[in-house]
Order: C-alpha cells, then structure tokens, then sequence
C-alpha cells in the first residue's frame, strides 16, 4: 500500500510514501505521519491510500511513524480543505497547515491527555493503616481515591483539602501513582430552558427567526440586513438557542475578536454551556484546546475569526458570519481564501444553514440576495430605541474655508453640537501626523527609499513612518538639499487632534487609531469613556466602525471622503460608502436627532449623491448597476496573479511570459488583462506587477487555473521572481 500525504511545503503537490511490511492497522485520510523529506523529518497528513504509485519503487521512501489511532481531520473537513486548495489553487500542504493548530502540527496528541491520581497496589492494602491520625490530609486523599478511584489532580486538591506537597508525600511512600485517564464522554443534550431567555423579539426579528429557523437541517445562504442595534446579535442568540436544543454545535465567525469581546461576553450571559473562542491572539496551547473542544463536541458554540472557519465541529447546525462584508475574512497572503465565501461552502457541504449579518452588505451578498429574496431579512430600525435618521450634508472643501483640514461650516456644526451638549466623532483614515514632509523652497519631500510612498510624520513618536513597509527615520527639520525648514503637509489623526484641540480647549477629546491603542483593553477603555460622557469628541480612523453604539454621539464627520472616490480599484468606493454609513450608524438617539457631515472636494459625485439621498441602499442598487455593465464581480470572476522581485524588470518579464503560456491554453471565456505595474509599484523594497484574468463564470476560470498554474511552474522566470495567485482577489491595487 502507498500513502498520499500533504506536507506543508509551496509545491503544489502530494508526497508517495510507503507504509513499512507488517503494519497492522493502516494510516487513514486525515490521520498524521512522520515521514522523511529531503533530508528532514516532518510531519504530514495523509489524503490517500491507493494501490498504486507512479513514482518508481527505488524512490519510494517509507513513514516513519503514524502519529494518530483515528484522524485528526474527519472526512468532511479534509474534503472541504481538498476544495479549498482547488479552488484557490494552493498547494494543499499549506492549507491544511492553515487549518490545523501549530500544536498538531508539531506532533502535540489529537486528545488531550488527562493525568489522574490513583492509588498503588500498595497503597491500596496498607496506606490507611500505615499513616498516623494526624496525618489528616494524606488520609483524606487515600480515603477519597478508595471511595471515588482514580481522580484529577485538582479535583482531588480541593476534595481533600489539601495542597500538592501532601501528594508529592504520598507519591515518595509509593502509595500514589499517576495514570493517564480519558477524558469523560461531553454530555451534548441541552435543554431549551437551560438558557437566559432573551427579549421578546420585534415583528422584523421575529419573521427573520422563522424564516431561519424554517432551514434548520438543510442548505441556506440567509442576508440578515440590519442597522447597527437593529438587534441582529439578538437573533443570532435565538437562532443558536434552536440549533443547541437540536444538539448540535453553531460556529460564528466575526472580523476582529479582539475588537468584540462584548459579543463573546454576550454569548456567554445567554448560554451557560462551554463556547470556545479562537482567534489570532491565542497562544498554541490555548488555540489546540479551543480546538479539541470543539471537535470533541465538548464546545457547543464556537466564535472565532477567519481561520475559524476550519475548525472542527462533528455537529455542525448553523453557522453565523458577522459583518460579513469586512475585509478581515479574506486572508491577503500565503494561502488566500475569503472565510466567508468558505464558510458558504462549508455550510452548503454540511446541508445547514449560514447567516450573513450585515448593516452594509458586500454587493455579492446582496445581489445573491435579490436572487433568493426568502432568505433575505430586514431589520430596518433600532431594537430598542428608534433613532430618527440622521440628517447628512455634504460640506464641499473647494468653496469653504478650512483649517487644517477641517471647514468652517463643520467647526460650527461642532460648536452647535457641543453647545446642545451631544458628542462629536471624526472620521479620517489616516493615522500619524501628516502624510506628506515637503520642503516649501525646493520641493523636495520626505519619500520612503524602499517604497514608492511618502514617509507619513508622526508627531508622537517623532519620527517619519512607513505605512507601506514600516521603515522609521528620524524627523527632518531642514530640508537634506537646500536646509530651508520643511513642512508637514496635510492631515493624520494628530494633526486633527491638534487642531480640534486649538479650536475647542474646553472640550475634553480622545483619538483612536492604532498608535492611540497599542495593548490590550486600551480600545475598550476610550469606549467606556466615551459611553460614561467623558470625552466630548473622540477623532479616530476605521477603528470607530467597530465596538458599540454611542448613542450621545449626535454629530458625525467624515474628513475626508475622496480617498475612496477615485481609486483604480473598482472596490473602493464599495469600501468607501461601507465605511461612511458604519461610522454614521453609530450616532443618534430617538430624542437628538443626528447629523453627518462630510467633506469632499466632489460634492457632484454620483456614488455620494446615491449614498446621501437614499442611504445604503441606494448606492448598492447603483453601485451593482455600474459593476454589471462594466463587469466587474458578481457578474464576472476575477484571478489575479502577482509577481514581485528586487530587480525591477523581472516581474514584467515573468507576467509576459505568464501571458503567453495563457494564451496557449483553453481561453473559452477568459480575459486576461495586462500585465501591468501595481498601483505603489515599488514597495519594500520590491517591484511589482500582476496580470488579471476575468472571466464570465467560474467554472471557465477554473478550466483555465487549471491547466495555467501548473505551467507557470515550469517558468525558468518563475525561479525568479516571487508570485502568487489570488482567485477572487478582493483588492486590485
Ligand atoms: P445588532 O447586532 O444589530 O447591532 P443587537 O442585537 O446588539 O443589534 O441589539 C441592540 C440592542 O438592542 C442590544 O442592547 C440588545 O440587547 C437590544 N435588543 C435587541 N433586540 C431586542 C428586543 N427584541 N427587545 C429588546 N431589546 C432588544
Ligand atoms: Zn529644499
Ligand atoms: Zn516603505
């Protein structure tokens, strides 16, 4: 027999292997071996067991070892991870690799081993008699273990009284041993009633449960379309609550735990039965528990990020995505799949349904939405308080006089508001002091030598940053070719501080970008801040689209909204209004209505007149339009292969080669554009370019994929250059 085994390498392939004569029992799909690689012993997973191998015997090596007596993926996992490496075409080895926790990986034990105390022989027959009466905790530990047996430390610690030096007493006298004991079969029954029941549910909430809870058992791709507060958490809980009594687990995946430990703290108020969390801030052991706990059924409820999504859950019944359209499921290296787009496929896999929870869908959601309008759910208003809508107006920079940035009509929008007593949030996503250093006599500017970007200055740490590459230089004050002094030019976040500061020093003001918020807790803190009205105007970047409502926030600012107007990314302004409306979603209350300001240089533009006149909506039904004849996705389907390498004609070389191996192979339905220098083509120190490939549908792209990458490994180029391909890329840049 021959194993199959995937190892953790960027070939795009699998490795023969023999298993040694005389093996009893042979390893099967998904169970771990150690087999010998080059010159390396490493560890690998077994796909297949076949009878035959194409590779001559005298090259076959043998395993070494199994690691595991059942697998450590089960066969639908293993399937999907299968399908996966397809369909973004990357080598298995490293998306099982992805799937797995590093512990596995490194050889830990699939179950976890569960030491118990337990009496010797010899304790057995003589430790009561031996030990004196006033040995009162040694007694009590023999006397427990002869009552209850074998028992876990701690358990036993606490049962006795007594403290781990008395084992250790007993351990030396030879009356104590430990053993290994298994870990007791995880009871799943679950009653209804086990749970805090939440509110009654609203009419909109309501309808939205049925219609879900109608799928439970089979495939669904349910839109649960609701404002921030709309209460979509609220029917996540319900829905799982249904899912547990059916005894079966629910998997929910969010964009940053990090960013929603109110979310985690929720689940955990309603359900008082084991929820293991995953996400990237977890050490290994913590991340293998979580993960046992869930594929040993023990977790009932998993919330975790992206890589979540491979998590292994035996009783799968419903899977939620939140905030599905945030770009944080789609992994931008190494193996790039979207944990959305997978988690539609895990669940159509396992016949269950999945909900996307979203106050501003990704086009594709909603237009697969427009398609199967049963499983679309609206929930149009706050659950609890109706806040009337805000009131939006576009401040047009060109004819306004501004400071720093900021126009005179917002500074007396902000005045208004402060005077009404309401808070104030800024908008800007840009971090730093100013993005641009420039010398006023000669021109000159403050560029990164690795990048083809600007060194932003940062008046904090006083220094010029990166943002491409993170390289840090010291500040400049006189310019390096003809020592005028230089000027910042343009707005970060502290500069707006600085500036807001100036114009209002009354108000007392907190910023929120990742220099603001390094550890842990720090976000959580300016937001109970803000809630308990100690700030009165919190200036921040994307990070205020996260966390909770603020319902004293009664006026928004979008500094600058141009950043995602004219992007050669068709994707930006999708982004763009996403962004606006989540951090406009987070103001207002029913007795102070809101308003969101936002500044621009092209008040006319057509996406922010969709977006002001009729919301979300409005710009999604546009947006969608413009994407169908230009067709862009959901009505085409895009790969995008990059090439980059420190010398800077080589990328262009490897793509023109790329292009023509292309051109050789079955093209029904494929278009390939370019290839082309990226948008920043230099950055860290590498040039870029990629090539594009559109298509109509998938199956040609995959019909292309198919036959193209395999050959673009045969590229004497591609030993050159470092490429990659992103199928369904949701960045073009
Ligand atoms: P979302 O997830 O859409 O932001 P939540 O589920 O968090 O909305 O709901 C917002 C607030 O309204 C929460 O405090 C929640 O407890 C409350 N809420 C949700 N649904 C109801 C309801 N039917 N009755 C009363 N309060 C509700
Ligand atoms: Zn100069
Ligand atoms: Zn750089």
């Amino acid at each position: 027999m021959f194993l199959a085994v995937a190892i953790d390498t960027p070939l795009r392939r699998t490795f023969d292997y023999r298993v040694p004569s005389g093996t009893a029992r042979l390893p099967e799909p998904g169970m771990r071996v150690r087999v010998p690689f080059g010159r390396r012993r490493v560890i690998g997973i077994v796909l297949e067991c076949r009878a035959h191998s194409e590779v001559p015997a005298s090259k076959l090596r043998t395993i070494d070892a199994t690691l595991d007596e059942e697998p450590v993926l089960d066969q639908h996992l293993l399937q999907l991870l299968r399908w996966a490496a397809d369909y973004y075409r990357h080598p298995i080895g490293e998306v099982l690799a992805t799937a797995l926790p590093a512990a596995l990986r490194q050889g830990a034990p699939l179950r976890e081993e569960r030491f118990a105390w337990a009496l010797t022989e010899l304790g057995r027959s003589v430790a009561l008699s031996e030990l004196p009466a006033r040995a009162v905790r040694q007694r009590a530990i023999v006397t427990h273990l002869l009552q209850h047996g074998p028992t876990p430390r701690d358990e036993l610690l606490s049962a006795a009284g007594a403290g781990a030096d008395t084992l250790r007493t007993l351990a030396e006298r030879g009356f104590l041993e430990q053993i290994v004991c298994p870990r007791p079969i995880p009871s799943t029954s679950y009653s209804a009633s086990e749970h805090a029941a939440g509110p009654a549910l609203n009419q909109a909430q309501q309808q939205a449960l049925d219609r879900i809870a109608g799928t439970l058992g089979t495939f669904a791709t349910h839109l649960l379309y609701g404002v921030t507060g709309s209460g979509k958490t609220e029917v996540y809980l319900q829905i799982i609550a249904r899912v547990l009594a059916r005894g079966e687990q629910a998997l929910v995946l969010v964009p940053e735990i990090a960013l929603t430990p109110q979310l985690v703290a929720r689940f955990r108020a309603r359900f008082p039965l084991p929820i293991a969390v995953m996400h990237s801030g977890l050490n290994d052991s913590e991340r293998l528990q979580a993960w046992r706990a869930a594929r040993e059924g023990t977790a009932r409820i998993v919330i975790g990020t992206r890589s979540a999504v491979f998590c292994p859950l035996p009783q799968l019944g419903l899977i939620v995505v939140d905030e599905e359209h945030d770009a944080s499921f789609k992994q931008h290296e190494g193996f790039r799949y979207s944990a959305r787009d997978l988690a539609i496929v895990r669940a159509q896999r396992a016949r269950v349904p999945i909900v996307l929870g979203s106050a501003t869908p990704s086009l594709e959601t909603l237009h697969r939405a427009r398609q199967r309008p049963e499983w679309l759910s609206v929930l149009p208003e706050r659950a609890v308080e109706r806040a009337q809508p805000p009131r939006w107006v576009l401040i047009d920079l060109r004819r306004n006089v501004h400071t720093n940035g900021i126009a005179t009509p917002t500074l007396l929008a902000m005045q208004r508001h402060l005077d009404a007593g309401g808070q104030i949030m800024l908008f800007l996503n840009r971090r730093g002091y100013a993005p641009v250093l420039f010398c006023p006599g000669c021109g000159w500017s403050a560029k990164c030598k690795r990048c083809d970007a600007h060194l932003t200055l940062h008046e904090r740490a006083n220094a010029l940053l990166c943002h491409h590459c993170g390289a840090q230089r010291p500040r400049i004050d006189r310019c390096p070719s003809c020592s005028a002094a230089t000027k910042p030019v343009g707005q970060g976040t502290e500069r707006i501080e600085e500036t807001i500061a100036q114009a209002f020093p009354s108000a007392s003001l907190a910023r929120l970008d990742r220099d603001s918020v390094r550890r842990k807790g720090d976000l959580e803190a300016v937001f109970s801040r803000v809630n308990r009205r100690e700030v009165d105007i919190l200036i921040g970047t994307q990070m205020l689209t996260k966390g909770h409502d603020f319902p004293n926030v009664t006026l928004v600012v979008v500094l600058n909204a141009d950043q995602g107007l004219f992007s050669t990314d068709f994707r930006a302004s999708e982004r763009l209004a996403q962004t606006i409306v989540q951090v406009a979603g987070r103001a207002g209350r029913a007795d102070r209505p809101g308003e969101v300001l936002i500044q621009t240089e092209y008040p006319d533009h057509p996406l922010l007149t969709l977006l002001l006149r009729g919301g979300y909506d409005a710009f999604a039904a546009g947006a969608i339009a413009e994407r169908q004849q230009s067709h862009w996705p959901p009505f085409s389907r895009l790969a995008l292969l990059r090439a980059e390498a420190t010398n800077s004609s080589l990328p262009l070389s490897f793509l023109e080669a790329a292009l023509e191996l292309g051109r050789n192979q079955d093209t029904r339905g494929v278009r390939l554009l370019g290839p082309a220098p990226a948008t920043m083509e230099r950055r860290a120190g590498k040039h870029r370019a990629q090539l594009l490939v559109q298509a109509g549908a998938h199956a040609p792209l995959q019909r292309f994929l198919q036959g193209w990458i395999p050959a673009l490994e045969t590229l004497p180029l591609a030993k050159r250059v470092r490429w990659s391909i992103d199928v369904d890329p949701i960045e073009l840049l």
